[in-house]
């Protein structure tokens, strides 16, 4: 380069005009047609004419185009920098006047016209240099956003030019008269520079009122204002005049412009339509849009036409997703997106256009300015739709509101109505939408305070009436009354009326000024809960609390009146239970509701029907007294509930056990015999076998008594030897063999004959006595224990359990007397258990746990009964010091039912890990006692191994002689 640098300067890589045939034979000439160049054309465009080349090396070789003379002639172009491989472009012009033709060859920098979407021609320097054929040399006149040169064609001649390319790109190529070219460039200048003013304007204007005020959308459309004046500056060479760029810098300017257009679109939509209120979706994508633009802006510095094509395909989508939003929402009544449709439908053209544009569609010159206008225009409406909500709000949104206005709109948010009556004149002023709710005639509402009263449920008027008095004759106080006004389709509304009287200058109240709001729902949802809470949600029907205050109400109006004698009846349904489990519960369900129908039948409207408990139905009666007929209306009800109910085709026949109390008239009766006497009665009918109507009797108010005589009996039970302890056999599972028994209690009564321990054990528990039964239950034991060890010598030694109760447990004479029967039977050690339920366990488990460990320390087993049936916690159970395990019946009833034993198998499992002993208790069949033995129970006990049986059964069992014993 430096070898030729006056070649270079000289802006002309000629010269050789060198016909050289030798070269012409090396290298294929190229010829180019010339175009006319008409005197009177300002305009010609020479994109199409111009042939485009590419050389091998720095050097092309042309042949011109023939002149007038028809002389073809060679000439070789050198490159500006040697050893480059540049594009170039070859064309030639005829100048077929006798005048000289001076005209400018302008190509421009930067096109938008099919610029293209991906990738798109940011514009840069097209030409480098030009070569004339002949004639005076292209001279380039500097301008910021084209190249061009000055060519001038004497008169016949014909020119070819060979022109250097920068870039292999040459959108366009013009010749122009220079009188048409400067006037077109004075014109565009002069739009350019309306629409830039524009939006400067517009930018300082929505910036000035984003400083005003603060809500978002205004800096959203200040930033996209600003990024349409920054676009159209660099677009329209405004900036590139002020601050002086070179061509590359200015197409990432250029990319950079149009990344950020892309960025401010979206923000500003974002913004305007509040996404991130309610969608959080909403807020996630744009933020990653917005990142993601923002790395565009780097990706411009280093491509920016990558960057440019990513900010316009993200422009046209904002618009058409921003579109589809905007509808949606507009749609859903959401009314700021309504207010944005037509602008952004104007977006949504512009988008069409410009992308028809960029691809090439459309060609017009005065496209690109006008789209640019285009944009200001948007930017323009988008600035007056969010002024619109600048000023919207209008004073109120500045906080200029004073506390009387405060008041008063809160008034109004509050939905309450305002009710004001003026006193002296007797009018009420209240809110039209009273009479709106109520669907009366405007103005009905209005008038006197008088006028309401014809409005007003008739057991509100003197509530109201009265109120409103006492304010005005108090002249102080609150006002505050609920009534209920008649809508005009009859139904009444509940209101509620807040007020407060206001005094005038002397001293009277001149109006009663307040809100009044509609609390029917409130009022409704309130009754309807005191509706739930004393009736049965099934059928209805009040329930047994409802059923007692009636009783109590009935019975004070009967010692008030003589008239009244009131008969209650307590109807139960035999059997339910079973009807129950064969047909499910929602029929049952139905069935007692087929039943409460039929029963509220019979009855009259003073009488009461009710239901208290699940197959319990109770009855007031009061349109009644008379015997006979009571009985002949408990008879009907006995037919009602035995009529047979269809049900999905199958017929049910229910009987039910129905007792009453007739009204005796004694003033002791209370209400609570009356339902407890029938409900006895209802007992009896149903212990002779149901469908039977009992009157109740004093002679079966036998209860308490019965009681109180039970335990007197039971103080004398063991002195008289009616307590006897069985012994039901624990079988060890592997081989059969009697590992253990467990004593049972029984009482033969000299009355009641054999009870079992449910009959008198809680008895016994209340009274204390179980403390005396207990030691007697355990030294038997322990005495029959002896015996057996004395004569079946195994190993391990047969044991015998006892069971404690929660008063033994909680006394702590427990210990003395495990202690003393200990001493005195001599059992081997461990084997004497004493069972002890989980729940008992429970009740105080770390009392339970001293108690525990020190009975075992005093050499007695300990038996954890019923297991399972509570809530047992397994880490308390690793704390008791308990040998064994005794599973409850539920579980083996439950393995019976075809269940798989889950529960059971982990229970064996646990107390295996726990090394504990496990006996499963009421094994009834063989089939049990198998599964169990399967499931890894080592023992068990139930009927199938032996019922409870006497000392001397049991002595049998094991072959210890009575004989034996007696010597013991
Ligand atoms: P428990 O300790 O769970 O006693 C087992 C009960 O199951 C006994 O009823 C026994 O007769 C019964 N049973 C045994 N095998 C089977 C069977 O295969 N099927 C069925 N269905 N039942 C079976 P019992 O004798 O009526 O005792 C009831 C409860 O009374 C006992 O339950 C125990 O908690 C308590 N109890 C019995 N005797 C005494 C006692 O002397 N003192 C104390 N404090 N409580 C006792
Ligand atoms: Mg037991
Ligand atoms: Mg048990």
């Amino acid at each position: 380069m430096s070898a030729t640098p006056r070649f270079l300067r000289s802006g002309i890589a000629v010269l050789g005009l060198l016909m050289l045939a030798l070269l012409s034979l090396l290298r294929p000439a190229l010829a180019v047609e010339a175009q006319r160049v008409p005197l009177d054309v300002p305009v010609l465009d020479l994109t199409d004419v111009v042939e485009r080349n590419k050389a091998d090396g720095d050097v092309i070789q042309i042949s011109t185009a023939p002149g007038a003379d028809g002389i073809v002639r060679r000439i070789a172009v050198r490159a500006r920098e040697s050893g480059a491989r540049p594009d170039w472009i070859v064309f030639a012009l005829t100048n077929d006047s006798d005048e000289q033709i001076d005209r400018l060859l302008v190509a421009p920098f930067h096109r938008l016209i099919g610029s293209g979407v991906v990738w798109p021609d940011l514009g840069d320097r097209r030409i480098e240099a030009i070569t004339a054929s002949q004639g005076l040399r292209p001279e380039r006149e500097e301008a910021p956003d084209a190249d061009i040169f000055q060519i001038t064609l004497d008169p016949g001649t014909t020119v070819t030019f060979v022109a250097e390319l920068k870039s292999p790109n040459l959108p366009q190529l013009y010749l122009f008269e220079p009188e048409a070219y400067r006037q077109k460039t004075n014109g565009l200048t002069l739009y350019k520079g309306i629409i830039i003013g524009i939006a400067g304007l517009l930018a300082l204007f929505l910036t000035i009122i984003f400083v005003v005020k603060g809500a978002v959308i205004f800096p959203a459309a200040a930033a996209l204002a600003w990024a349409v004046l920054a676009y159209a500056g660099l677009d329209f060479g405004f900036f590139q005049r002020i601050f002086p760029l070179t061509p590359a810098i200015e197409r990432i300017y250029r990319a950079g412009a149009e990344v950020v257009l892309a960025a401010t679109l979206v923000v500003f939509l974002f913004a305007y339509l509040n996404l991130s209120r309610w969608h959080v979706r909403y807020s996630h994508i744009t933020i990653v849009w917005i990142l993601g633009l923002a790395g565009l802006v780097g990706l411009a510095v280093f491509d920016a036409p990558m960057a440019a094509g990513i900010a316009r395909i993200s422009i046209a989508a904002v618009a058409t997703i921003g579109f589809v939003l905007i509808l949606h929402l507009a749609t859903h009544g959401y009314e700021r997106a309504v207010m944005l449709i037509p602008t952004w439908f104007l977006l949504l053209v512009w988008v069409t256009a410009a992308s028809f544009t960029v691809i090439g569609q459309v060609t017009r010159d005065l496209v690109p300015p006008a789209l640019i206008g285009g944009l200001v225009l948007i930017v323009l409406l988008i600035g007056f739709t969010v002024v619109q909500h600048a000023f919207a709000g209008g004073a109120l949104a500045q906080g200029l509101v004073s506390d009387t206005e405060r008041r008063a709109l809160a008034l109004s948010g509050s939905g309450d109505l305002v009710f004001d009556w003026d006193v002296s004149a007797d009018k009420i002023f209240v809110s039209p939408q009273a009479e709106i709710l109520l669907g009366l005639s405007k103005g009905a509402l209005e008038g006197s305070a008088a006028r309401w009263l014809e409005h007003m449920h008739v057991a509100d008027r003197d509530r109201y009436r009265v109120s409103l008095d006492a304010v005005i004759e108090q002249r102080r106080g609150k006002l505050q009354l609920d009534f209920r006004l008649r809508a005009a389709n009859g139904a009444y509304h509940w209101f509620s009326l807040k007020a407060r009287p206001v005094i005038g200058s002397d001293g009277e109240v001149i109006r009663v000024i307040g809100t009044l709001a509609d609390v029917t729902e409130q009022r409704t949802a309130q009754e309807r809960m005191l509706h739930d809470a004393v009736h049965d949600n099934l059928t209805g029907l009040p329930n047994r609390e409802l059923f007692q205050d009636r009783l109590t109400a009935v019975f004070g109006f009967s010692r008030a009146d003589d008239a009244i004698r009131p008969t209650v009846i307590v109807i139960d349904i035999d059997r339910f239970k079973q009807v129950n489990e064969s047909v499910g519960f929602s029929a049952g369900d139905s069935i007692l509701l087929t039943l409460a129908r039929r029963l509220g039948r019979l009855l009259r409207t003073q009488d009461t029907l009710a239901r208290i408990g699940g197959d319990i139905f109770a009855m007031i009666i009061v349109s009644e007294s008379d015997p006979e007929r009571i009985l002949a209306l408990a008879e009907l009800i006995r037919r009602a509930v035995s009529t047979p109910i269809t049900f999905a085709e199958r017929e049910i026949v229910l009987t039910p056990s129905i007792g009453l109390t007739l009204f005796d008239g004694t003033p002791t009766a209370r209400k609570d015999d009356a339902l407890k006497n029938a409900e006895l009665a209802m007992a009896h009918a149903k212990n002779q076998g149901g469908n039977l109507v009992e009157v109740f009797v004093p002679a079966m108010r036998s209860d308490r008594n019965d009681r109180l005589a039970l335990e007197s009996d039971l103080r004398r039970a063991i002195e008289r030897g009616e307590i006897q302890v069985m012994y039901q056999p624990i079988v060890r599972l592997e081989d059969r063999t009697i590992a253990g028994f467990e004593a049972l209690m029984r009482w033969d009564h000299p009355r009641e004959g054999r009870l079992l321990p449910q009959d008198f054990l809680a008895i016994a528990e209340e009274s204390g006595l179980i403390v005396d039964l207990g030691v007697y239950v355990m030294d038997r034991t322990a005495r029959e224990l002896a015996a057996w060890q004395a004569a079946l010598e195994v190993e391990p030694p047969i044991f015998a359990s006892v069971n404690v109760s929660s008063r033994q447990l909680l006394r702590h004479d427990l210990l003395k007397d495990v202690k003393a029967v200990l001493a005195r039977r001599r059992v081997l050690p461990g084997t004497l258990k004493l069972e002890i339920t989980e729940s008992l366990v429970m009740e105080n488990p770390e009392y339970a746990a001293q108690m525990l460990s020190r009975i075992r320390d005093l050499g007695a087993g300990l038996s954890l009964d019923d297991f399972g049936t509570g809530y047992s916690s397994l880490s308390y159970l690793q704390r008791f010091p308990f040998d064994t395990i005794k599973i409850d019946q539920s579980f083996v009833r439950q393995m019976g039912n075809g269940k798989p034993p889950v529960i059971l198998r982990s229970i064996v499992q646990l107390a295996a890990d726990l090394q504990m002993d496990v006996v499963a208790e009421g094994a009834e069949t063989e089939s049990d006692a198998i599964e169990l033995y399967q499931l890894g129970c080592q023992y068990a006990q139930g009927y199938t191994f032996g019922q409870p049986m006497t000392a001397a059964e049991a002595r049998r069992l094991v072959g210890a002689s009575s004989s034996s014993f007696e010597a013991a």
